[in-house]
C-alpha cells in the first residue's frame, strides 16, 4: 500500500514540532506548548503510525522519552534505568490494563507534577543526585546538592538493620503551589516567559548551576555586574532551597530483600526519606477507581499540584513476570486526569466595579476548554496584578483552572510576541458612573468608584449582596431584577426597597406580564412576597444587609448578640463598638463611618418605617448552651440548610466552623459528608447524626455525649 503524500507531510511536521516542543521543554524547561497540545500532537502521531507502520523509525519522538541530557551537567549513567510510564486517560483504557494485567494488590499513589530525580546512596551516604534524562542517563546535579534542602544526605537504619551498600532511591522534585505561584511572578517580573507548570519551574530550578554562579559572582569586573550576578545566585539559591521531594521507588538495593513495592516505602520512610501519607494499597480495580475519583475531586485542596495516579502492582514478585515492554514496566500504569494549564489568547482586559466601589480587571480570552469546562474570563486582581504578571493584550497567554475557582492568568508566552501586543492601562474613570477613580488611602493597591451612593455599579452589587442566601435570601432578587429595580427608575437605592408595591413594580417592563394591560408577573409577586418575608429576619441578617465595610454575616452575628437593637448600635461609638468581642477597631470605625453618612441613616429610617425588624428579643436567642463550643456541621441535612444549621449553632453561643481539627467539639455528619468525616475519625472527635444534632441544640453537649453513649 503506497503512502500518501499528505500523510508524509503531517507526519514530518507532526515530528518536528513534537521535537521543537520537547527541545525547549526538557533541555530550556520553558515549553511554549502546554500538556494537553503536546498530547494532542503526540497522539496523532501515533495514530498515523498505527494506520502506517511503515513511517515508524528508530529515531521517531515515539519510540523515546525525550530528555536527553543538557551540556551544563556531567552524564551519569544510572545503575539501573529509570523506566517512564504508559499513560492512560478513561477508565475504559485503565480496564485494558487491568484485563492485561490480572488481579492483584495495586498500590496507588499520586503523580507529582514534579521532576524525576534518583538519588544513590553508598553505606547511607547519599553520592550521587541525578535527573532522569533518557532513562538510562541523566544529568548529574550533585554540584547542587548542599541547596538542596529536601534531599537527606545521610540515611539511618533503624536498630538491628543494615543499610544497603549501594541504594538508588527515586523521586520527584517539586514546587507547592505556593512556591510554584511565588517562583512564576519572580520570572515574570522580569520579563520573561512564565513556566506553564510546576514541573517546569522544579526543573528550570534545578538545573541550573550554582557553582558557575558562585564563580561568575566572584568573577564579576563591575560593580553593577556583581551586583546582578550576586542577586542571580541570591535567587537561584533560595529557588533551590524551596524544592519539595517525595520519594516513590527503589533501584539497585544491594543485599537487601524486598517484598513488595509498599515494603519498599516503608523502608524508604523508616531510613528518613520522605514519603507521602498518601500512598494506599487496595485488593481491586473498583478500589483503584475509587482512589482515582477521589483526589480528582479533591486535587486543589493538595497543597501541590498533580496530574494524575500511578498504579503499581504491589508484589514484586509478581512485578518480575510482568516484566517490561521496550518503553515501560507492564507491572505499572499513569492514569492521567485532564490538564489544567491550558495556553489561549488574551483578547481584552475589562474592568468591573463591585459592591463596596472596588475595581477589578478581568482578562477576556479566546475560549478554551480546561479541566471539562469551557474558560472566556480569568481573574486579575488589580492593576498591580496585570504588571506583575507581565502580560500584554493579544499575549498567548498560560492559564490554569484549579477545582471551582476563577481561572487565573500564570503569564505570557514571549516568544510568540508579533509586536503587535498592547500594554493595557487601568482606566481613571467608573466605566458606569464616570467618576474618577482612586485608591482610598495613599499605598492602597485598589483603586474605587468613590461614588457609593449611585453608581449604579455599586448599587447593583449591593443590591445583589441584600438578596443573597447569606444576607436575606430573597428569591427574586438576582441580578437582571436589580438592574431593572434600577434602569426603570423603580427605586433610587436600596432604602426604597421594603416599601415597594405591586404599583411600583407595573411600572417596569420586567416586572409585567408582555401584552397585557401591565399586569404584574409571578416575578414581581414573588419579590413582594419574599421582602415581607424577610423583613421579620433576625436582626443579624438585617445588619449585613446594609453593606458595611468589613461586616460579613459572622461579624453581624456577633454584633447582634452584643447589641440586639438597631438604634443603641447606630448610637454607639467607633471605641464603644471596638469593645465587644470579635469586633475590633477597624470594625468599630467601619460601623461609626457608616451611620455617620446622612443617606445611610435614611436607608435605616425608611427601612424601620416599613417595617423591617430593628431588634432582636433576647428570648429568641435562647440560652447560650453551646457557649464555648466549636461544632463542624458537613454533607445535608434533612431538616437544616447550611446556614440554617449554622444559625442553630451561633445563636446558642457556639461557634460554626468549616474544618475540623482537634479543637473541634462535635462533628455532625449527615449524608454525602466528603473527607472532614474521615478527618473527625481520625482525629477521635465525636461525631452525630442529624438526631445527634437536634439532642446537642435542645438539651447541650451533655446530653449529646449520652446520645453517643
Ligand atoms: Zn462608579
Amino acid at each position: 500500500m503506497s503512502i500518501p503524500a499528505k500523510i508524509r507531510v503531517r507526519r514530518d511536521e507532526l515530528v518536528s514540532a513534537i521535537e521543537d516542543a520537547r527541545d525547549l521543554y526538557y533541555q530550556k524547561d520553558n515549553p511554549t506548548i502546554s500538556d494537553i497540545e503536546y498530547d494532542t500532537l503526540f497522539k496523532e502521531l501515533q495514530g498515523i503510525e498505527a494506520d502506517y507502520p511503515e513511517l515508524v523509525t528508530a529515531d521517531s519522538p515515539t519510540q523515546s522519552v525525550g530528555g536527553e541530557v543538557a551540556e551544563n551537567f556531567s552524564e551519569f549513567t544510572h545503575p539501573s534505568r529509570m523506566w517512564s510510564l504508559d499513560n492512560v486517560f478513561d477508565f475504559d483504557e485503565l480496564d485494558t490494563w487491568f484485563a492485561r494485567v490480572g488481579n492483584h494488590n495495586f498500590l496507588c499513589e499520586l503523580k507529582i507534577d514534579g521532576l524525576a530525580i534518583n538519588a544513590v546512596y553508598r553505606n547511607g551516604q547519599l553520592e550521587t543526585v541525578a535527573t532522569r534524562g533518557s532513562g538510562s542517563v541523566g544529568e548529574n546535579v550533585m554540584s547542587n546538592v548542599e541547596y538542596m534542602t529536601c534531599i537527606p544526605q545521610k540515611l539511618k537504619a533503624p536498630k538491628g538493620t543494615k543499610m544497603p551498600e549501594l541504594l538508588e532511591v527515586r523521586g520527584e522534585v517539586y514546587f507547592s503551589l505556593a512556591e510554584f505561584d511565588q517562583i512564576n511572578l519572580e520570572v515574570t517580573a522580569t520579563g520573561r516567559t512564565a513556566f506553564a507548570n510546576p514541573r517546569n519551574a522544579a526543573a528550570g530550578t534545578l538545573r541550573q548551576r550554582i557553582d558557575k554562579r558562585i564563580e561568575a559572582a566572584a568573577e564579576a569586573k563591575s560593580e553593577t555586574s556583581r551586583t546582578k550576578a550576586t542577586e542571580e545566585l541570591e535567587r537561584a539559591k533560595s529557588a533551590m532551597s524551596r524544592l519539595g521531594l517525595i520519594v516513590h521507588g527503589i533501584g539497585v538495593h544491594d543485599g537487601l530483600e524486598i517484598t513488595a513495592q509498599s515494603h519498599a516505602y516503608e523502608l524508604l520512610k523508616a531510613w528518613g526519606l520522605p514519603t507521602s501519607e498518601r500512598v494506599k494499597v487496595v485488593k481491586s480495580a473498583q478500589e483503584v477507581k475509587d482512589y482515582i475519583d477521589y483526589f480528582g475531586e479533591h486535587r486543589s485542596d493538595i497543597e501541590h499540584d498533580i496530574d494524575g495516579v500511578v498504579i503499581k502492582v504491589d508484589s514484586l514478585g509478581e512485578q518480575r513476570e510482568l516484566g517490561f515492554t521496550a518503553r515501560a514496566p507492564r507491572w505499572a500504569i499513569a492514569y492521567k486526569y485532564p490538564p489544567t494549564v491550558v495556553r489561549t489568547r488574551l483578547i481584552d482586559i475589562g474592568v468591573q466595579v463591585g459592591r463596596t466601589g472596588r475595581v477589578t480587571p478581568r482578562a477576556q480570552v479566546e475560549p478554551v476548554l480546561v479541566a471539562g469546562s469551557t474558560v472566556s474570563f480569568a481573574t486579575l486582581h488589580n492593576g498591580f496584578e496585570v504588571a506583575r504578571k507581565g502580560v500584554l493584550l493579544g499575549d498567548m497567554i498560560f492559564l490554569r483552572k484549579a477545582g471551582d475557582v476563577i481561572p487565573e492568568i500564570l503569564g505570557p508566552v514571549v516568544e510568540l510576541r508579533d509586536g503587535s501586543e498592547r500594554p493595557f492601562v487601568m482606566p481613571t474613570k467608573c466605566p458606569e458612573c464616570g467618576s474618577t477613580l482612586a485608591p482610598e488611602k495613599e499605598d492602597d493597591k485598589d483603586v474605587r468608584c468613590p461614588n457609593t451612593r449611585s453608581c449604579p455599579a455599586q448599587l447593583r452589587g449591593r443590591l445583589e449582596h441584600l438578596g443573597s442566601r447569606a444576607v436575606l435570601d430573597i428569591e427574586g432578587l438576582g441580578e437582571k431584577a436589580a438592574r431593572a429595580l434600577l434602569e426603570d427608575n423603580v427605586i433610587e437605592d436600596e432604602g426604597d426597597l421594603f416599601s415597594l408595591t405591586a404599583q411600583d413594580l407595573r411600572t417596569s417592563d420586567f416586572f409585567v406580564i408582555k401584552g397585557e394591560e401591565r399586569k404584574i408577573a409571578k416575578n414581581a409577586e414573588l419579590l413582594l412576597e419574599q421582602l415581607q418575608l424577610a423583613k421579620s429576619k433576625p436582626l443579624w441578617r438585617i445588619i449585613s444587609a446594609l453593606s458595611i465595610r468589613h461586616i460579613g454575616p459572622p461579624t453581624a452575628q456577633a454584633i447582634a448578640r452584643a447589641l440586639p437593637d438597631m438604634t443603641s448600635l447606630r448610637n454607639s461609638s467607633a471605641d464603644e463598638l471596638a469593645q465587644i468581642e470579635g469586633i475590633g477597631q477597624t470594625i468599630g470605625n467601619s460601623v461609626a463611618e457608616w451611620f455617620g453618612e446622612k443617606w445611610h441613616s435614611d436607608i435605616v429610617d425608611k427601612w424601620a418605617s416599613a417595617g423591617v425588624r430593628m431588634h432582636d428579643d433576647v428570648v429568641e436567642s435562647g440560652p447560650q448552651i453551646l457557649a464555648g463550643l466549636t461544632v463542624v456541621v458537613t454533607g445535608t441535612l434533612e431538616g437544616f440548610s447550611r446556614e440554617g444549621a449554622a444559625e442553630a449553632i451561633t445563636s446558642r453561643g457556639g461557634k460554626s466552623a468549616s474544618s475540623v481539627s482537634k479543637n473541634t467539639d462535635f462533628v455532625v455528619v449527615g449524608p454525602g459528608a466528603g473527607s472532614k468525616a474521615a478527618k473527625a475519625e481520625e482525629l477521635g472527635r465525636p461525631i452525630l447524626d442529624e438526631a445527634g444534632f437536634v439532642v446537642l441544640i435542645n438539651d447541650g453537649p451533655e446530653a449529646a455525649r449520652q446520645y453517643l453513649g
